[in-house]
């Protein structure tokens, strides 16, 4: 029981096989109460209803800070305190460089990099009121290697921001007692990919990870589980690579 008595908001933690779920779940079977935060609001509550009473779904849009700022009322209302927030949520899209459009740009890094921006002001006030917190950021190996995997350019790019935010985050708010750090995940087997990647693909990616074997959500979770708990106490600004070697540097 690594989270007994703790609380935790993960946003993006609706849809049936992502790994948000997989980490509201793991979260969950370590004693914390958790408020699931998803643009698919019935979804987040249904998601909510399976892990039990004690926890809560809620509609945010994390690209929209009036939303974001709603939802986080309403999460620490629910869970009377907030220890832990897993900015999880994001989109994908595969693309070229010169298939990008304006449309396409603004909403990949809305959803994953300003998203993860503005659902942590939503919390930082009540966190640095408290004096502590843990903030986890969800990157991609595609921010490192320069995309190439699933998402294009527009994704590679929004990820990578969200490594310089957090670390950014975690410099300022190290003196208030709250860490920030992120994830980096290869390819993990989740609705993300909209039923785009072929099996052609799929081998493709296996030639390149010593492993073996695509992620599973778990292997995610257990790494936002070690970021969100005491464990990783020492542990602030640091980026966590969850990708079977894909990505050795
Ligand atoms: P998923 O599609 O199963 O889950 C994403 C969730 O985010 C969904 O529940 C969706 O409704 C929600 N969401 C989308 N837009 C939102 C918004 N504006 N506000 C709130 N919620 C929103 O995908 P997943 O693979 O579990 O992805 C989770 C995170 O992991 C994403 O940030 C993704 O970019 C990242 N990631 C995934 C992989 C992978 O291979 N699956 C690899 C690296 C990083």
């Amino acid at each position: 029981m690594l989270l007994k008595g703790k609380t935790a908001v993960i946003s993006g933690a609706a849809s049936a096989r992502g790994i948000g779920r997989a980490t509201a779940r793991l979260f969950a079977e370590h004693g914390a109460r958790v408020a699931i935060l998803d643009l698919d609001g019935a979804g987040a509550a249904q998601a909510a209803a399976e892990l039990g009473p004690d926890h809560a779904g809620l509609a945010c849009d994390v690209a929209d800070p009036a939303s974001c700022r709603q939802a986080a009322e309403r999460a620490i209302a629910a869970l009377g305190q907030v220890d832990i927030l897993i900015n999880n949520a994001g989109i994908s899209q595969p693309m070229k460089t010169m298939e990008i459009g304006p449309e396409d740009w603004r909403r990949i890094v809305d959803v994953n990099m300003t998203g993860v921006l503005l659902l942590s002001q939503a919390f930082i006030p009540h966190m640095r009121e408290r004096r502590q917190g843990s903030i986890a950021c969800m990157s991609s190996v595609s921010a490192q290697r320069g995309g190439g995997i699933f998402g294009g350019p527009h994704y590679s790019a929004a990820k990578a921001g969200v490594l310089g935010l957090a670390k950014a985050m975690a410099r300022e708010l190290g003196p208030d007692g709250i860490r920030v750090n992120s994830v980096t995940p290869g390819l993990i087997q989740t609705d993300i990919t909209g039923g785009k990647l072929t099996d052609e693909m799929r081998a493709d990616i296996l030639k390149g990870i010593p492993l073996n074997r695509l992620g599973d959500t778990i292997d995610v979770a257990r790494i936002y589980l070690f970021l969100a708990s005491d464990l990783s106490s020492y542990v602030t600004g640091a980026v966590i690579d969850v990708n079977g070697g894909m990505l050795i540097h």
